[in-house]
């Protein structure tokens, strides 16, 4: 029920887990993050408290210092560490608060086109559709719009791609999303208390916005596709 996003300096997966803990006020079942490392994506997922993530990244760290990661409140597949989130296929790795309405339509289209599913979510649809898109010769961001353009529900979400460092994808549609403006960092969140350790400056998505999130840039684009000027605000959070 949390998502969270880093492109950051250091090490990211304990800022990521930290942020998580900031969420936890939401509820959740399971949490899960994914990191690019020397340019691979991985990740580690675990049900339950974020103390058992904590204690599988003891005992298998995640290094990188891009990332996302998210707390599940399951809609659709049971509690398990198959079904939490980040969701990868192939070059693409998602976290998605909501629910894809239209994703049994989705999981037909992907079937037709040879697609096996691995868990019982709508979330996996938006990566293989990524991924689908991606082998058809689109880049990480046309792709993930491609992608977010065929999906229906309130939901929102962050991509994070395979060999692209220094790149997060986010969109909003129904559930809202802030962007935290560092020092040549930048974060994103489903809340500004989420990102209060780690800045107060925040640009708020709105309704169907897609974000093409850098550590030196932030280009949003509005539900028509044009460029938005969204503001940034100095927030006060007591943390
Ligand atoms: N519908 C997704 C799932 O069940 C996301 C749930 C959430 O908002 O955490 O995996």
């Amino acid at each position: 029920c949390g998502i969270v996003g880093v492109l950051g300096s250091n090490e990211v997966a304990p800022i990521l887990v930290e942020a998580l803990k900031r969420l936890e006020y939401r509820g959740y079942d399971s949490a899960g993050i994914a990191t690019v490392n020397d340019g691979s994506l991985d990740r580690r997922r675990a049900v339950g408290k974020l103390i058992n993530l904590s204690d599988t990244l003891v005992h298998t760290p995640l290094a990188g210092k891009s990332g996302i990661g998210h707390t599940r409140w399951a809609t659709h597949g049971v509690p398990s560490v198959t079904n939490a989130h980040p969701h990868q296929a192939g070059p693409v790795a998602v976290v998605h608060n909501g629910i894809v309405e239209n994703y049994k339509d989705l999981r037909a289209e992907l079937a037709e086109h040879g697609f096996a599913f691995e868990t019982e979510t709508d979330t996996e649809t938006v990566a293989l559709l990524t991924q689908m898109h991606m082998s058809q010769g689109m880049d990480p961001r046309a792709a993930a719009e491609a992608t977010i353009a065929k999906l229906e529900g309130a939901f929102a979400l962050c991509f994070l791609f395979d060999g692209e460092d220094d790149l997060i994808i986010a969109a909003r549609k129904g559930s809202p999303l802030a962007i935290g403006h560092g020092e040549g960092e930048m974060f994103v969140g489903s809340d500004a208390i989420a990102l209060a350790p780690m800045t107060n400056k925040i640009t708020y998505l709105d309704e169907g916005d897609i974000a093409i999130v850098t550590r030196t840039s932030l280009e949003i684009r509005d539900a028509n596709g044009d460029l938005a000027n969204r503001a940034v605000k100095v927030i006060q959070i007591d943390q």
